[in-house]
């Protein structure tokens, strides 16, 4: 198991900076993604890590000890790529055993390493198959068994699921995070989709333009968002300017006294121009003359719409003064879909509501 260390890593293509200043450190055993819109360096980053990239300054450890200038097949790291990159002329037991060849490995121990790898992740008796028998999900399951068969101190994954469907993605990343618990081999993990990082992640770090701007548990990133951002760039939120401006006070309780709200003292301060950030799962529904309660915000609006999706459904509400809110109902009932039109109460709950400023973004 293997600490990294990112110290200060720069790197530049021309006029793009693809790295500022990136520092961060990984824990051994630890499975850790880097989450980030398209071109905001985390495919730079991973590429660097494993040599196939040279940052132009900064430097990089493996337990303490700087790896900058050995080359990609020296540092003992392990890569699964987005395409799979397996050999399409080799069987899957080639493919596996491919890098214990070029490691002087025992022909005895090439062959039970590679029946060790094709059990961790569920491909015995498929090992004299072609890559074009199999399906995607397999064909990945070769390219993860091929980059842990040499035991590698780091695993890099960039984007290793994005080629698969919806059901297979989910299955082959439960897979992914029960073998990486089980091996405990130091993990980094690229992917561009939320929902996967928070659900593989031990601790992910999200990514602008170069920069992190967050790093932290699942429950951290999702619960306590840095800044805008973040909050809106994982998950879903509903953002108003604070206070909600042109909307018909008389349908609307505005806290008036702001220690109502929890740990936000100067919320509402004429000076600070804020934004307010609340889930759609923590927006509540109720009959539109259903009593007001306290530490809760109450809004009136007309249901535009309604996504229903099985299992859950989103409502869209608009509110009187224009603005447009999600609500995100699990298990709805069938009455539900028949009211859109209706005008309903909105309860956004006072523990729920995060503020962010409107200027640097940052959560208050
Ligand atoms: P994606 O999710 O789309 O793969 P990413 O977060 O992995 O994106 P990178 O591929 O690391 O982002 O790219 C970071 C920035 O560097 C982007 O603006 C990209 O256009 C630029 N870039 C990457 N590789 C090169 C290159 N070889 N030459 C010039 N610019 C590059």
């Amino acid at each position: 198991m293997s600490t990294v260390q990112l110290n200060n890593l720069n790197k530049k293509y021309s006029d793009v900076e693809a790295l500022k200043q990136f520092s961060l450190e990984i824990q051994s055993g630890e499975l850790f993604t880097l989450l980030g819109p398209s071109g905001c360096g985390k495919t730079t980053l991973l590429r660097t890590i494993a040599g196939f990239n040279r940052q132009d300054s900064g430097t990089i450890n493996i337990d303490g000890i700087g790896i900058d200038n050995l080359p990609a097949f020296r540092r003992d790291i392990g890569m699964v790529f987005q395409d799979y990159a397996i050999f399409p002329h080799m069987s899957v037991e080639d493919n596996i055993a491919f890098g214990l060849r070029n490691r002087n490995v025992s022909r005895q121990e090439i062959k039970s390493r590679v029946a060790d790898a094709l059990e961790t992740v569920q491909l015995s008796g498929l090992e004299k198959r072609m890559p074009n028998e199999l399906s995607g999900g397999q064909q990945q399951r070769v390219g993860l068994a091929r980059a842990l068969v040499i035991q590698p101190k780091i695993l890099l994954m960039d984007e290793p699921l994005s080629n698969l469907d919806a059901k297979l993605r989910i299955e082959l990343r439960e897979d992914i995070r029960k073998i990486q618990k089980k091996l405990g081999t130091t993990t980094i993990y690229v992917t561009h989709d939320q929902e996967e990082a928070l659900v593989i992640s031990d601790r992910l770090c999200i990514m602008r333009s170069g920069q992190m701007v967050q790093v932290g548990t699942p429950w951290e990133i999702y619960k306590k968002p840095a800044d805008h951002f973040v909050a809106s760039f994982v998950g879903n939120m509903n953002f108003f300017p604070w206070p909600f401006a042109g909307l018909d006070f008389h349908d609307l309780k505005v806290p008036t006294v702001i220690e109502d709200l929890p740990a936000k003292t100067n919320v509402g301060n004429e000076s600070e121009k804020l934004i307010v950030g609340i889930r759609p799962e923590d927006v509540l529904i109720s009959n539109s003359t259903a009593k007001l309660k306290s530490q809760v915000i109450h809004l009136k609006g007309t249901i535009k719409n309604i996504s229903f999706s099985g299992r859950e459904a989103q409502i869209h509400v608009k509110l009187i003064d224009g603005n447009q809110l999600v609500a995100h109902i699990t298990r709805p009932g069938e009455r539900l879909l028949d009211e859109i039109g209706k005008t309903v109460q909105l309860e956004l709950p006072h523990k729920s509501i995060m503020f962010f400023n409107n200027k640097s973004g940052l959560r208050r």
